[in-house]
Formats: structure tokens, C-alpha cells, sequence
């Protein structure tokens, strides 16, 4: 898997060992290719073969300021969701003119630091948020850039909880509504109307969805041209899938380029907002088994990282390659569930997958976990978030420590009132 690949039977992440960052850092830690980021972003700038755009990172997938301050030097954008994710963007140095704000649940305080801050644009998901924005907006003395979601009702084949640009969905306009507000923006002198925005959810592995959704967009941009409604930005989103296990979603310069075929005779500057894309199979989660345990025909190997540092199995069941960092004889292979320390059944890495044997103190790599991984992970059990760890060639740096018990507690009072 690109830069994760075994040396003399070692896992190595470019060229430091998975093993010699766990002795360094301990475990659980998640590690990034800073030279896979790179790739995966050149490939999406190479699509483009010379159109105006901006790449926008969706930093939902991966926050890290590191990952952040790596694509930023790289020359990309932020897609961001919340006022905290604006405030890393800043932090990270991504140009406030690359930045778009998406989300339904943008609050008055968000839109003001955004309008303060100057960014791009707002990717308007419904008419009160135009109406709440336009007030600030008013309140501010300045215009706010503005774009609307539109939801072009194509499935993108995808897990329906990562599926988003159906009608039954919570996310954008629909196409009927999309004039409407349009309409509406375009009398409201204190909106400025920049583009139009789609983004229909989450994995998709082919290139269909994402063709029908930009036909569709490219439909509604011609009615609003013949309505006198002219934008500068058309962005399509992000969605486009990796390969966990056996998928072979298109390469990112393809996907752009079959779009890019398709725009031909638009003039417009293009965003596309790629998470899991740029930085899902940058990152792996590595993990040490702590014991394991027999029930009948069944093994459990019970390792030190659990669904708080990586939500994704026991949220989507979705699959995640398990590797030993030192490779093992493939005797004693046995159908093993790989659980963590949660008290909770649905606590498991992975299930049922045949796995060498191994014992207590070795350590696990699990693959594809640089997007929605530390992201979404949480402190339930009380337990520190992991370390997180980025490689650049033969260097390894931490990027963020490990947690501490007194980390776990800062934010919390005591009110002396007894009980
Ligand atoms: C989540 C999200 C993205 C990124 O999705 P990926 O599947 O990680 O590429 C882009 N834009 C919006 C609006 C999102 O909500």
C-alpha cells in the first residue's frame, strides 16, 4: 500500500520503521506519509491540466495542523465545517481566499469569524441560513460570498449513512429550490453571489454518480446564466473513494479530468473538496496486542486501540486491512476478531479475519486509517487519545502527543458544593 510496505519483514512508513516509532512514542499512534499527501494531492492538481481551481482539503477527514501545514505548502484549500476547523485552517497558514464553508448548522458566532476573516465563500445549505447570514452580514457592514449546496438527487452507490445528495437526505437545495434562492440572493444587496456547490456523499467508487451529478449542476447553471444569474465558482465536491481492501476507485487526475471533459465549455474557476482522497491511505493506526484469548473455535486478539481511537468498524462495519508490523510464519492462521479495551460489544477492529498466531506485545498496523480515523476519535472509558505522528522521508516528527490522564480532566470543575 504505497508508502507502507515491509523491509526485511518490518512494516516501514517511507523510511522509518513502524516499530521504531512505537518504541519511541508507544502505542496506540496513528502515523502519516507526509510523500503519500504529496502524491494524492499532485494527482488531483494534474487533472486539472491548467483550469482555474482550488483544491480545498476537507479537513474533517484529518485536522491534524501537520497534515494541514503539509497540503497548505502544497498550495490547497480548506473545506471546512465549523468555526474550529476555520480556526485550524488559519493556524496552518491555508490562504483565506482558498477557505469554503460548508454545513447545515453554521451559528451566528461561525459566520461572523468567517465574514471577519474574509474567506472564499459560504456553501449555503438552506433559506434561513441565507437570511441569517445576510443579517450579519448587514450587522457587519460587509457583503458575505456566497454559494448554494445543491442536492442533484443522484445516488452515489455508497454506505447510506455517507450518502448525502439524495433528496432524503438533510444536506443542500433541491434543484426547484436552488432557482429560488438564487433568486433571492441575487435582490439581497448584502450577499454576493459566487457559485454553486454539490456534494453527494462519501466512498463512491465509480465515476457515474459524480458524472450524472455534474451534468445535472451544469443543467442548472444555464438556467440561472438565461435568468441573469452569472457565478465564478463551480465546486463539486468531495466523495471520491479509496481503496480499502479489493476497490479500484478512478485515480483522483482521472476523475477530474473525465469532469474537466464534461466542462469544456465553461469558463467558470472549479473547487473540488477532497477528504479520504488525499489523506485516507496516508495513515495507519498501529496497535499492540495486549492478549489473547480463545471462546471455543473462536480467537480474540485484544489490542491496545479501541472504537474511540478508530470509530469506523464499529460505526459502518466498514473493513480495515490488518498487518503484523514484523511479519510472522503464516502458521496457526485462524479466523480472529481483533477487539479493543471498550466495554462494548461493538468494540472490534476487525472480525472474523484470518490472522497468524501471534502473542502478547505484538504489534498491528491497521491500514487506510488517515481519514475519519483520529478525527472521530473520542475519550469514552476515559481513555487519552493517541499519538499521531508524521513521516517525511527518513524523519519522523510527533504531531501530537499522546493524551495524558491530566488532559483528560483539564476542562473539569468541582463545585465544592459536596453533595
Ligand atoms: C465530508 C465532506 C467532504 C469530504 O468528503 P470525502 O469523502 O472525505 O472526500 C467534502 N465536502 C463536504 C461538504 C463534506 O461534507
Amino acid at each position: 500500500m504505497g508508502h507502507f510496505k515491509y523491509k526485511n519483514g518490518v512494516l516501514f512508513c517511507e523510511n522509518v520503521s513502524l516499530e521504531e516509532i512505537a518504541h519511541t512514542v508507544g502505542t496506540p499512534f496513528y502515523c502519516y506519509s507526509s510523500a503519500h499527501l504529496r502524491e494524492r494531492f499532485n494527482a488531483y492538481e494534474a487533472g486539472f491540466a491548467g483550469r482555474k481551481h482550488i483544491i480545498c482539503f476537507a479537513i474533517k477527514a484529518n485536522s491534524n495542523l501537520a497534515i494541514l501545514s503539509c497540503l497548505g505548502h502544497l498550495g490547497a484549500g480548506a473545506d471546512i465545517v465549523s468555526g474550529g476547523e476555520l480556526f485550524r485552517a488559519l493556524r496552518a497558514g491555508i490562504k483565506r481566499e482558498k477557505i469554503v464553508y460548508s454545513g447545515v448548522g453554521k451559528t451566528a458566532e461561525e459566520m461572523e469569524y468567517a465574514l471577519e476573516n474574509d474567506i472564499a465563500m459560504f456553501n449555503i445549505e438552506s433559506m434561513e441560513e441565507m437570511a441569517l447570514l445576510s443579517k450579519i452580514a448587514e450587522n457587519m457592514g460587509r457583503k458575505a460570498p456566497v454559494s448554494f449546496r445543491v442536492n442533484p438527487d443522484v445516488d452515489p452507490k455508497t454506505h447510506p449513512y455517507i450518502s448525502t445528495g439524495l433528496k432524503k437526505n438533510k444536506f443542500g437545495l433541491s434543484m426547484d429550490q436552488a432557482l429560488a434562492a438564487y433568486k433571492r440572493a441575487a435582490a439581497d444587496k448584502w450577499l454576493s453571489i459566487k457559485g454553486i456547490d454539490c456534494h453527494i456523499g462519501s466512498q463512491i467508487i465509480e465515476m457515474s454518480p459524480f458524472i450524472d451529478a455534474f451534468r445535472r449542476l451544469r443543467k442548472l447553471i444555464k438556467e440561472m446564466a438565461k435568468m441573469g444569474i452569472s457565478i465564478s465558482y463551480v465546486d463539486i465536491g468531495g466523495g471520491l473513494g479509496i481503496a480499502y481492501r479489493e476497490e479500484s476507485p478512478p485515480e483522483p487526475g482521472d476523475y477530474i479530468s473525465a469532469i474537466m471533459e464534461e466542462a469544456a465549455d465553461m469558463d467558470q474557476a472549479f473547487i473540488v473538496e477532497p477528504g479520504r482522497s488525499i489523506c485516507g491511505n496516508a495513515g495507519v493506526l498501529v496497535t499492540k496486542v495486549l492478549f489473547t484469548k480463545e471462546n471455543g473455535s473462536k480467537r480474540f486478539y485484544i489490542v491496545d486501540a479501541g472504537m474511540n481511537d478508530l470509530g469506523r468498524p464499529s460505526l459502518y462495519n466498514a473493513y480495515h486491512e490488518i498487518r503484523p508490523v514484523r511479519k510472522v510464519e503464516k502458521e496457526g492462521v485462524s479466523e480472529t476478531d481483533i477487539v479493543g479495551p471498550i466495554c462494548e460489544t461493538g468494540d472490534f477492529l476487525a472480525r472474523s479475519r484470518p490472522m497468524p498466531r501471534l502473542t502478547s506485545g505484538s504489534l498491528l498496523s491497521v491500514m487506510s486509517a488517515g481519514a475519519y480515523g483520529f478525527a472521530m476519535s473520542s475519550n469514552y472509558n476515559s481513555r487519552p487519545r493517541a499519538a499521531e505522528v508524521m513521516v517525511y522521508g527518513g524523519r519522523f516528527h510527533v504531531v501530537r502527543n499522546r493524551e495524558s490522564w491530566r488532559d483528560l480532566v483539564a476542562g473539569e470543575i468541582v463545585p465544592g458544593e459536596g453533595c
